[in-house]
């Protein structure tokens, strides 16, 4: 099954703000989001959005970091269930959880220009942690994990701006872009994840 059926930009559009989808496009004047953030199949006034109910807005926020993330809902749903049963505020259990996945660490640490290339590198076995190989997208990094480009697939096309390039990243991550290997430095907690995701409007959607 399609992991969506939407292009990148048109799901920014739908969501009213920018889910840096596609890379360095993302950053600029290209972004669809710059020129017509208009959401898909409404006309008129291309900045009115309409006003949603509680639900509405619950949901909303819920398809928003669902899309930023990539994951599909089923899967989505598992994070906020294992979150529940977990110590800790669910919702920024459920965050940290989602943040932990190898293919947002792959793209947090400038591997993957976007979740969505992170995982194809993770897919196509170019990432290993601890020496070992992990196509596993969903895998949880744990602190102290050794994540990196598999030796013999360095000199790949892709990883050629990637060399000896300046990346900002999460304090609770290190990268070595001479040897394209980095470390989870700490668990990620809620200061070190985007500030506009509302998580307690995703707990109340799937606590009703
Ligand atoms: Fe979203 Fe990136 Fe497309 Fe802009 S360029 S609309 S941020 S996916």
């Amino acid at each position: 099954m399609a992991r969506t059926i939407e292009p990148d930009c048109r799901q920014c559009r739908r969501e009213g703000c920018k889910l840096f989808l596609k890379g360095e496009r993302c950053t600029t004047k290209k972004c669809a989001m710059e020129r017509r953030p208009v959401i898909p199949g409404q006309h008129g006034n291309s900045k009115r959005r309409v006003a949603f109910s509680e639900y509405g807005t619950q949901l909303r926020e819920k398809q928003k970091v669902r899309r930023m993330y990539g994951i599909l809902e089923r899967q989505f749903r598992e994070y906020y269930e294992k979150a529940n049963k977990m110590q800790g505020a669910t919702g920024e259990v459920m965050l940290s959880l989602i943040e932990r996945r190898l293919d947002n660490v792959v793209y947090r640490m400038g591997i993957g220009t976007s979740r969505k290339q992170a995982r194809q590198m993770v897919n196509h076995g170019l990432i290993t942690v601890n020496g070992k190989r992990v196509d596993i997208p969903s895998y949880q990094v744990k602190s102290g994990d050794i994540i990196a480009v598999k030796e013999n697939k360095q000199d790949n096309e892709a990883f050629k701006d990637l060399k000896g390039s300046k990346i900002v990243m999460p304090k609770w991550l290190e990268f070595d872009t001479n040897t394209l290997s980095g470390k989870i430095l700490a668990l990620p907690s809620r200061e070190d994840i985007d500030s506009d995701i509302k998580e307690q409007l995703i707990v109340e959607f799937y606590s009703r």
